[in-house]
């Protein structure tokens, strides 16, 4: 085998999900069907790799430094949305009506991984609750042992700044994702959230 084609199936290893036989099977197709689609893959995993940030605000993903969503006066500023991931946030723009702003954590606290409070963005969430504006932070963290560590100690965060803490109502399974929990289910839990205790 080439080289070449050696290393493109490794580098394809790279995405969830493909394993070596995948991987194998994507580098014949483009090579074998479909050359000009191979280009406009590469051209754009490039640019979104070089241009695609984070939000200062609410670190979700942003071509410019302050998001759409976060620039947008139409969104209520005395909601907070707090999420795990983008993916997540996504999903509940999707599903429900929200129309409050978010903050994105892009990760959970899971100490084995070295995600921490620092990694999470915590200080900028308790310096953006510390600003007064919001009145109610909701906190939609999946319902996992990790997602309920990371809500707990986002309740503190919110009891700190003096802001009510609200979490998804159950109905989100336990140990589910809410990226793949469908609308009506996280509607319904998102519609119906209750209070969470510090
Ligand atoms: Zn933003």
């Amino acid at each position: 085998m080439s080289t070449l084609l050696a290393e493109l199936i490794e580098a394809l290893r790279c995405l969830p999900g493909v394993g070596a036989k995948s991987a194998q099977r994507m580098a014949f197709h483009v090579l074998e069907r479909d050359r000009a689609g191979a280009r406009r893959l590469a051209e754009k995993l490039a640019a979104a790799a070089d241009r695609i940030g984070n939000c200062t605000r609410c670190r979700t993903f942003s071509e410019t430094p302050v998001c759409t969503l976060c620039a947008s006066a139409q969104r209520d500023a005395q909601l907070l949305c707090v999420v795990e991931t983008p993916a997540d946030q996504l999903a509940i723009e999707q599903a429900t009506g929200f129309r409050g702003r978010y903050f994105v954590l892009l990760g959970r606290l899971s100490p084995l991984d070295g995600l921490g409070p620092k990694e999470l963005g915590l200080d900028l969430l308790a310096d953006r609750l510390a600003d007064g504006e919001v009145r109610e932070m909701i906190v939609a963290t999946n319902p996992t042992v990790e997602g309920e560590a990371t809500a707990h100690l986002l309740s503190q965060i919110a009891r700190a700044a003096g802001v009510r803490a609200t979490r998804l109502a159950h109905g989100v399974p336990l140990g589910g994702e809410l990226e793949y929990i469908d609308r009506g289910t996280l509607a319904h839990a998102f519609g119906s959230r209750q209070n969470l205790d510090g």
